[in-house]
Formats: structure tokens, C-alpha cells, sequence
């Protein structure tokens, strides 16, 4: 970490404030007061406090936000072509390693994050718009064999407005992942982050300008779900929506977008399986195990939070596996620990629940199953790493996403039974499988429902490598050139001649 950020981090954590922070919605390239002059507080969930105030929304600043994006559709946005759009993408990423320290910081405080984790979020997301600004002029279409007396060809189009709906796990990642390509593609873009977390994504607004985004093309509206997130779906300005968040939630979103038949990628909830099988490289799953659980403090949507085991080597890999997740330091996200607070008081109260209730159902617990509470989290919301027993596929701790820090237990006899186990969720997002037997594992990841598969790493892959899920882990695909396409709209044009 740099000097400038360590600085950062030693401000924040003996004041419990941040100064500086972006006031106000971003709209037509600045920062605007709220309409209804509304503010609330953003918190730091490693002490529980509110450490920052911003503006809460509604409808009448999202109307601000549409009508800004959709007059940006027609100016200066429309006449510049492919190459330059790239090259202010690119200028984007730079600006974003430079300014690196500030957004880490920001990131993990507002999420509660690890430092090192928001680090990585933020090469994740210069990444992104690397990527992007390579690919902006690559979307060609085909040309169509129609025979001699015709040329047919297709041409990929920015679908118009995109609205970007952000959940607070990873603020700043998801937020990127949906704006740079559907920038590339040559869209505008009304983006709504949760209001847990809702101030990386108007300082990469910001940036994007300085970056030499024309006015209007990137507005940032901050509020809650219910009086800015819902007008912004329900808006018959709005052309596409990517929404990332709840199932619950989504269902609603797909309704609103009926309403308009507006196009819509889902990116909901995961309870992904994490296939141990007997001719693993133990060390590798346990590292393995530990990454795809107690990063982000399990709360993400990709976690592989069910390990579906192989008898034969189970008594020894839940042994070795225990005694690493015991040794985990807690503590505030800016201190760096093993292991970072939740997000909310609520998140907290939610994971709880379904730990009790599994306990009060006589699930045997390996380690946590408790709120954490020691000097170091005396004020946080903090929960003990977690590995617990299922009971059988039908356990509610099998078939619900926790969203924390909380790793279910499977044990199966063979590759065939695991097979079985996993594809036993509604859910369909990632999968991952630990075998030394390529075979065995290419096997299943052809057989397994999800949209990714990890062989031997989990987590593996980057903004190259398209992400979405099956099921009601929703549909449609963001990052790599798949989620380029999300934000076209392909046209056929054929001529006699
Ligand atoms: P959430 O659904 O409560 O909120 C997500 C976003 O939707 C927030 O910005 C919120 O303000 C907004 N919102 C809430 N109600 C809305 C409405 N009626 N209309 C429009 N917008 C509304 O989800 P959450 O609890 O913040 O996030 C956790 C969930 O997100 C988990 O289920 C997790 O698996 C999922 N998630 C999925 C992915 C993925 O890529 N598949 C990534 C991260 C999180």
C-alpha cells in the first residue's frame, strides 16, 4: 500500500470520517443536490456507525437522470466512433490506477471489505475498462449468404439508455463490469448503487469526465431500492436493465420491465457446490475452500458455499480444514484481518437466523455459528467463520443462499453422488470441482447446471471470461465479449441488387 493511502486509512480510523466525498447525484456531468433535498447516512459496518451522508433519490432525479442519458444519445456520444469511445476508456483505466489508494480506501470503508480485497477489486475493475476499450472497436457483424443477387449483412447497434441496478458486495466491480461495455457498445447509462454503499460508483462518474466522457452519457442517481431503484426500471426512457441483487428482487425488476418490454440481464443469487473429490491435491482445496467461502466475508454471489466432499477423505479434510478456519483473525476491513465485518446489521441478523435455525434442527457444527464479539469487533458486524453439517438435500441450509461467512457440508461417496448434489439447488451460477483427474472434472463440468466452472481454483478467470447464471440465478451474460453484445441490438439488412 502506498504512503498516501496509508494516510487514508490512519485519517479514517482515528476519526471515524472520510473527507472529501462526492455530494449529490452525478447527472449531466456534475454533481446535483437531491430534488427533494433528502440526504441519508452511509455506514462502516467494521464499527457500525454512519461515517457519511448522500443523496437519497426518487423519481424526480431519476426523470433528471433518463432525460440526461437519452439527449446525451443524440450529441456528441453519437458522432464518435468506436476508437475514440476505447480510447476514453482507456484513459479511464489509467485514471483509475492512479487514483487507486483513494478508491481502495473508500471502497472497503463503505463495504466493509478487506483492504486487500478492495485492492484487488480495483486492478479487477482498471482491468475492465482496459479490456473494453480494446474490444469497443472489434464489434463487427456478419455478412449473410444469400446467393448472387443479394448482399445480406448484420450490424451490432447500442441498444440506447442502460440502466444499471448495483448490490453492495462489490460496489465498485459490478458497477464497472455493466458500465464499460455498455459504453464500448456506444450506449448512455443511468446507474442506481445500493445505498449501502453508494459512493465509488459517483466517483467513477467523475472519473470517467475527467476521463473526457461527454456530459449526460454516465449519470450516478444514490438512493434506496424503493424510491430510486424502482422508478429507474419501471422508466419507459430506460432501453435495457442489468440488475445484480436478490431473487426476491429481481422478480419485481422483471415485472417492471415487462411493463415496457424493456431487454434485461438478471445477475441474482448463487449456492454454488464445491466438489472435493477423493484424488484432489488436499492443500490446493483447502486453499481453496477458504477463498471461495471467507472472501468478502462470504458474501458473494459466486461464493462456493457448499462443499460437497468425498467420504473417503473426509475425516482428515474436515479436520485439516477446521484447524485453518479457527486460526482466521476478525477485525475491521481497513486493518487488513483474515476475515471482515458484514455488511449491515441486517445481513447479520439474516445469516444468524439461518444458523440458528440449523442448530435448533440438530446440524452439527464444526466451528463459528455465532455472532463474533471481542474487542476488535466489540461495535462491528462481525460473524464467526462458519462450517456447518447439512442434513440431506432438502436441508434449508442446502437449498437457501446465506450471503455470509457460512459454509454448508456434504458428504458423498463418489463422483457420481456429487454430481447429484450439486445440481440440487434452484440455483445455477458457478460450480467448482478439486480432482487431480482431468477427465473426471472436464466430465463435470460438462454434466453440472451453472454458467462457470472452476477446476482447481476457484475464482479463476478474469473480465475475459463470460459470468452469469441458470435457474434463478438469473440469465444473460456480463464481462468478456458476450458482455459486450448485452448492450447491442443486432440489425439484418439485405439488398436485391
Ligand atoms: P437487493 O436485491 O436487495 O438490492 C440490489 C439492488 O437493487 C440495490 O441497489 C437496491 O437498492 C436495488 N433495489 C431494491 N429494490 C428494488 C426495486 N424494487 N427496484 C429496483 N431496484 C431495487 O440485493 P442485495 O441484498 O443488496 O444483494 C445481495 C444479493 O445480490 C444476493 O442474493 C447476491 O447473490 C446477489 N448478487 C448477485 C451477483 C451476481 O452477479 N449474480 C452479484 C452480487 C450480488
Amino acid at each position: 500500500m502506498s504512503g498516501a493511502a496509508d494516510a487514508l486509512v490512519a485519517e479514517v480510523l482515528t476519526t471515524g470520517r472520510l473527507k472529501g466525498l462526492p455530494q449529490g447525484h452525478f447527472i449531466e456531468g456534475r454533481f446535483v443536490a437531491p430534488m427533494a433535498g433528502q440526504m441519508m447516512e452511509s455506514f462502516d459496518p467494521g464499527r457500525g456507525r454512519a461515517f457519511a451522508s448522500f443523496a437519497a433519490g426518487d423519481a424526480a432525479d431519476v426523470d433528471a437522470a433518463v432525460a440526461a442519458a437519452r439527449s446525451a444519445l443524440q450529441g456528441p456520444w453519437r458522432q464518435m466512433g468506436p476508437a475514440e469511445r476505447g480510447r476514453i476508456l482507456g484513459r479511464a483505466a489509467a485514471l483509475l490506477r492512479e487514483r487507486a489508494h483513494r478508491f481502495t480506501v473508500v471502497e472497503s470503508l463503505d463495504s466493509g471489505k478487506r483492504l486487500t480485497e478492495a485492492e484487488g477489486d480495483l486492478r479487477g475493475v482498471a482491468r475492465a475498462f482496459e479490456y473494453y476499450a480494446g474490444a469497443a472497436d472489434k464489434l463487427h457483424g456478419d455478412s449473410l449468404p444469400l446467393g448472387r443477387n443479394y448482399v445480406g449483412f448484420t450490424t451490432e447497434e447500442p441498444i440506447g439508455v442502460a440502466a444499471q441496478v448495483i448490490p453492495w458486495n462489490y460496489p465498485l466491480s459490478t458497477a464497472a463490469r455493466g458500465i464499460a461495455p455498455a459504453l464500448a457498445a456506444g450506449c448512455t447509462v443511468v446507474a442506481k448503487p445500493a445505498e449501502q454503499t453508494p459512493f465509488t460508483a459517483l466517483m467513477l462518474a467523475e472519473l470517467l469526465h475527467k476521463a473526457g466522457l461527454p456530459e449526460g452519457v454516465l449519470n450516478v442517481v444514490t438512493g434506496t431500492g424503493a424510491q430510486a431503484g424502482a422508478p429507474l426500471v419501471a422508466h419507459p426512457g430506460i432501453d435495457h436493465i442489468t440488475f445484480t441483487g436478490s431473487v426476491e428482487t429481481g422478480k419485481r425488476v422483471m415485472c417492471a420491465a415487462a411493463d415496457h418490454v424493456t431487454r434485461l440481464v438478471l445477475e441474482l443469487g448463487g449456492k454454488s457446490p464445491l466438489v472435493v473429490l477423493a484424488d484432489c491435491d488436499m492443500d490446493v482445496a483447502i486453499n481453496g475452500v477458504m477463498e471461495a467461502i471467507y472472501e468478502n466475508a462470504g458474501q458473494i454471489c459466486s461464493a462456493g458455499s457448499r462443499l460437497i466432499l468425498d467420504c473417503s477423505i473426509a475425516v482428515d479434510f474436515m479436520s485439516r480444514l477446521t484447524a485453518r478456519v479457527k486460526k482466521l483473525r476478525i477485525g475491521h476491513g481497513l486493518t487488513n484481518p483474515d476475515l471482515g465485518p458484514v455488511n449491515s446489521l441486517r445481513q447479520l441478523e439474516t445469516i444468524d437466523g439461518h444458523v440458528r435455525r440449523a442448530v435448533a434442527a440438530g446440524n452439527c457444527v464444526y466451528t463459528g455459528a455465532a455472532i463474533a464479539k471481542s474487542e476488535a469487533t466489540a461495535d462491528g458486524w462481525f460473524y464467526e467463520p462458519t462450517i456447518i453439517e447439512a442434513r440431506g438435500t432438502a436441508d434449508p441450509l442446502v437449498q437457501e443462499e446465506i450471503f455470509g461467512p457460512v459454509l454448508t457440508v456434504q458428504v458423498v461417496d463418489g463422483p457420481d453422488e456429487a454430481l447429484i448434489a450439486a445440481n440440487a439447488t434452484p440455483y445455477a451460477l458457478v460450480a467448482g470441482i478439486y480432482s487431480k483427474n482431468i477427465t473426471q472434472a472436464l466430465r463435470f463440468a460438462r454434466d453440472v447446471d451453472a454458467g462457470q466452472v472452476f477446476i482447481n481454483e476457484w475464482f479463476a478467470g478474469g473480465i475475459e471470461v463470460p459470468f452469469g447464471g441458470n435457474r434463478k440465478s438469473g440469465f444473460g451474460r456480463e464481462k468478456g465479449m458476450a458482455g459486450l453484445r448485452s448492450y447491442c441490438k443486432l440489425k439484418s439488412v439485405v439488398a436485391r441488387i
